[in-house]
């Protein structure tokens, strides 16, 4: 089963060692990221090969949209985690164009638990809705909401009380908002970063 998978593997593992025969062998030692991704599921949004890092550089939490629910144990989890533990200098809030779990949001149509999950994207849209239903077209308006889907998480990280923590003991932590491009592959920097507490505000 899966035997294209294996080979894959198998080869790739060749190539890492034929660059570095030491890589493995570092890596298995600890992990050091400097960053924490939080991105979307998307299978066309990788995090590592976006960025172009190896392994052990980038820590990953993925989920539809996204997103960072302050209630959602998983994600508080991960980030307490980077923050506490591996002490990550920067934490990426990664979304992109043409999401489906953002059209999927506001489409209207009933899909189950993820409507769930999609609640607080609705609530992003009705908090901009006579901005975002004056962008006629519709996917121009759409792409907009993935940036305040953004713009909205890195307030919930930024104020997260273990990011909050981390700054009232000194540690250095930026948190950013991009968006990636299905279109062209490239990352735009919605020029949100926190660095600070009192930063959250400016985010609106
Ligand atoms: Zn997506």
């Amino acid at each position: 089963m899966l035997d294209h998978l294996k080979a894959n593997n198998r080869a790739w593992a060749q190539r890492m060692i034929a660059a570095d025969a030491g890589f493995f062998r570092r890596l298995e030692g600890q992990q050091a990221p400097e960053y924490l991704w939080i991105g979307c599921s998307d299978s066309r949004v990788p995090a590592n090969e976006i960025v172009d890092l190896d392994p052990g550089e980038l820590f990953v939490h993925r989920n539809v949209a996204n997103l960072a629910p302050p209630q959602d144990a998983n994600y508080l989890s991960v980030l307490q985690f980077a923050v506490d533990v591996l002490a990550v200098k920067h934490v990426l809030v990664v979304g992109h164009y043409g999401c489906g779990g953002i059209s999927a949001a506001i489409d209207g149509k009933r899909r189950g638990l993820v409507d769930h999950w999609l609640h607080p994207i609705r609530e992003t849209f009705r908090d901009h809705r006579a901005a975002l239903e004056a962008i006629p077209d519709r996917r121009a308006r759409l792409d907009r909401l993935c940036e305040l889907n953004v713009i909205r998480q890195v307030r919930n990280v930024a104020s997260d009380v273990f990011v909050q923590d981390a700054w009232a003991r000194g540690q250095d932590l930026c948190v950013h908002g991009w968006v990636y491009s299905l279109h062209d592959g490239l990352v735009t920097d919605l020029d949100v970063t926190v660095s600070r507490p009192d930063e959250i505000e400016r985010l609106g």
